[in-house]
């Protein structure tokens, strides 16, 4: 039977991607091994979590009620067994979405999952881990673009990449404030470019900025 390794499930607001703002069910799974220098979630990454069945998941996802499902980690694409996740939990929920690292490839997600990847920038130390063959992949899917910003490097690392891979015009590419980063000067930037880019202010640490999981 297939089994994962849970850090946490709970609802919340989603505060990131296009459906920003909607209630949301969130499955957290344990473990990542990317090494992000700004890593917010790293008592999740380094969890060896709760193993659970895909039964237990559903269980526990389906009493929250809510249309809206999204699979996070850590890094859920390092376990093998979260395609038979996606796929069932697109069976049973209105919308599902996958937030990945953009290290691991893409293509064997589910098509109907709505894909939110990132582009790991200069300052999070592993821009390197980036798998180019997930860019084709993405664009097909219209799938989610995201690019965290510490600094003017990464916003102009992040504009190279979406134009450089015509990403602009054909998905939805959020450009996110690192956490304490000013995101008025962001926003400015964007601006400035003349690119059609999203802001992304990470909504659930705007409204409950000391809240880990279930409000
Ligand atoms: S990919 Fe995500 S969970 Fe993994 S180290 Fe980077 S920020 Fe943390």
């Amino acid at each position: 039977m297939s089994a994962l390794r849970v850090y946490s499930i709970f609802r919340s607001l989603q505060g990131e991607s296009t459906r920003a703002g909607l209630p949301c069910v969130f499955v957290r799974l344990a473990g990542c091994t990317v090494g992000c220098l700004f890593c917010d979630t790293r008592d999740a990454a380094v969890s060896s979590g709760r193993v659970m069945t895909i039964d237990e998941i559903l269980q526990q996802v389906s009493a929250f009620g809510c249309p809206l499902v999204e699979v996070t980690g850590g890094e859920p694409l390092e376990q093998p067994s979260v395609h038979a996740l996606l796929s069932t939990l697109c069976d049973t929920s209105g919308d599902v979405l996958l937030e990945t690292s953009g290290a691991y490839p893409i293509d064997e997600v589910d098509a109907r999952v709505r894909v939110v990847m990132d582009v790991k920038t200069p300052s999070s130390g592993v821009a390197h881990r980036f798998l180019d063959r997930n860019i084709d992949e993405i664009r097909r899917r219209r799938g989610e673009v995201k690019f965290v910003i510490s600094d003017q490097a990464d916003f102009d690392f992040a504009v190279e990449r979406a134009v450089q891979w015509n990403l602009v015009e054909s998905n939805p590419v959020l450009i996110s404030p690192a956490a304490g980063f000013d995101a008025a000067v962001v926003a400015r930037w964007i601006l400035d470019s003349g690119l059609h880019l999203r802001l992304q202010l990470q909504l659930h640490r705007v409204l409950w900025p000391d809240v880990q999981g279930d409000i």
